[in-house]
């Protein structure tokens, strides 16, 4: 395509014509263009103009080791010359089983199996089948409610989607909710007034303890957890949350799937974050997103062993697991996400460890500012709040594009952030550097203040 300036005009428009992007409204879809990026290189990206913008978000949280990795574009090409695809239903191929194995590696104690898919709302739907079918083959056909939390995210297919939990979500479109129960969201943030963190916490797993009595664990089959809450403005739960969440799990023979769609590869500064972050091993470990650093649609499922003991001991050794997807053990995919793990492994998991700590108290000083109510985060990733005023902390008297007017002067400013609501989100590249960081705080710092 032609891409110079004039070319770019006529893409936008060819785009407004006929591309559907994510997330349009009705009055949307054919009548509003999105910027036109055109390159990118390291933390940044350029668009059309020729504008050179820091990639606040690393595209959609995937972007890990950076734009225009000749590493990766060389496996890409190697890869395809060897072998471009394979069935998976009647043969495997190298790439896809040597990445298990160093998955396997990474992933907690015990958790020695994967099962590919083309992204993560593919891996949650994976993994909510798989317990599903699980429990069917145990002859417990009745113990298959999945609990989700609000402010959750988990995709965008049917069954992924009606776990999620974030305001407008559900407006107008229909979701499984028969098949769902939802708890509070972790957010210690919004927690009641004049109760402490600590009270905040017992009261989150005393409503699952209560959820588990009143349904019967005998009917819940799953708890899905993010293990920070990321599109709905990273979520950091308190305390030992997750530990205890994951005990009542286990007490009552409920799977703990573990979303790691964003917080895997790195982005917490770990391959996996449940363990070796939170101290917790989950029955399930869903991932994607960062895995290829989105050179390649590519996500997956980690599956505990103890599971697979569970279903041979069963009285059902041809009971069929019937789900696989054309692309499940993409060659390409996994080529890319094997050498993608070798330059996370190469210093940059480290890297982003000893980074973190300054992202974190550059975008935390924010909070002088009148309008930000919050500046949460771990790793690399960090949400900036706003609030109508800072006695009430209430978002919702606020304008609520507030988060869209910080963008639009981020990026007259070179910097690109996640406008959620009443929130901005922020997830660098990995490679950021210390001076970037400033240069990325500087921005947002003057663009908040124009934006009040
Ligand atoms: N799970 C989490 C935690 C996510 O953040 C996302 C996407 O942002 C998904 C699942 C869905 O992944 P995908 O968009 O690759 O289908």
């Amino acid at each position: 395509a032609d891409v110079s300036p004039s070319g770019a005009a006529a893409i936008e428009d060819i785009a407004t014509r006929h591309l559907v992007q994510p997330w349009p409204t009705s009055g949307s879809i054919g009548a509003e263009a999105r910027g036109l990026i055109q390159s990118g290189e390291g933390i940044y990206v350029t668009d059309h103009t020729g504008r050179r913008l820091i990639d606040g978000p690393a595209g959609m949280w995937c972007v890990n080791v950076g734009h225009r990795r000749p590493e990766l574009a060389q496996v890409l090409y190697d890869q395809a010359m060897d072998l471009s695809y394979n069935s998976p239903w009647y043969t495997t191929n190298a790439p896809s089983a040597v990445l298990a194995e160093r998955l396997a590696g990474h992933a907690p104690e015990g958790m020695n199996h994967v099962f590919y898919t083309t992204g993560g709302s593919s891996a949650v739907e994976t993994a909510l089948r798989f317990m599903q079918f699980y429990n069917n083959v145990r002859g417990r056909p009745e113990k298959k409610l999945i609990v989700s939390r609000e402010g959750a995210y988990h995709g965008s297919t049917y069954l992924s989607a009606s776990l999620n939990g974030r305001p407008r979500d559900h407006d107008w479109m229909d979701s499984a909710s028969q098949l769902v129960l939802k708890l509070s969201s972790p957010n210690p943030f919004r927690r009641p007034s004049g109760v402490s963190v600590e009270a905040f916490c017992d009261g989150l797993v005393e409503e699952f303890r209560t959820l588990i009595a009143t349904t019967g664990a005998e009917r819940i089959g799953a708890f899905v957890a993010e293990p920070i809450q990321a599109s709905g403005g990273v979520i950091v739960p308190p305390g030992d949350y997750l530990k205890r969440m994951r005990a009542l799990c286990t007490e009552h023979d409920i799977l703990y799937i573990s979303d790691e769609v964003v917080t895997a590869f790195g982005r917490l500064g770990q391959v996996f974050a449940s363990d070796d972050v939170f101290g917790i091993k989950p029955d399930m470990i869903t991932f994607a997103k960062g895995v290829t650093s989105g050179y390649f649609p590519l996500g997956g499922v980690m599956i505990a062993s103890r599971l697979f003991s569970d279903l041979r001991q069963s009285n059902h050794s041809d009971a069929m697991f019937a789900h696989g997807l054309t692309y499940s053990s993409h060659p390409i995919g996994c080529a890319v996400a094997l050498k993608n793990l070798d330059i996370l492994e190469d210093g940059l998991l480290e890297q982003a460890r000893t980074i973190s700590g300054h992202f974190q108290s550059r975008l935390k000083a924010l909070e002088a500012l009148p309008l930000v109510g919050e500046v949460r985060g771990l790793g690399l990733m960090a949400c900036i709040e706003c609030v109508a005023d800072r006695v009430s902390n209430n978002p919702l008297t606020l304008d609520l594009e507030v988060g869209k007017r910080i963008d639009k002067h981020c990026q007259e400013m070179g910097l690109l952030v996640r406008p959620l609501i009443n929130m901005c989100v922020m997830s660098p590249p990995l490679t950021i550097s210390e001076n970037q960081i400033d240069e990325m705080a500087d921005i947002l710092d003057r663009s908040i203040r124009l934006t009040q």
